[in-house]
């Protein structure tokens, strides 16, 4: 089960056109909502697409 909660902290496998591969989670449902924390952009992805794309996940309790 892919676990992502609002907070979170994502690493993604190939980094953003900006040059950062870390992304804060503004939003977990069917969709998740990713911001980039280099650029601020904000991207859509459905959870199987996120879970494809992600390397590793920076729990925010931790
Ligand atoms: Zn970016």
């Amino acid at each position: 089960m892919f676990e992502i909660n609002v907070g979170d902290t994502v690493i993604t496998r190939k980094p953003h056109p900006c040059g950062s591969n870390e992304w804060s989670c503004v939003r977990s449902g069917a969709d998740i909502k990713l911001k980039c924390l280099g650029c601020g952009r904000l991207i859509m992805l459905d959870r199987e697409e996120c879970k494809k794309r992600t390397k590793n996940i920076i729990k925010a309790e931790d």
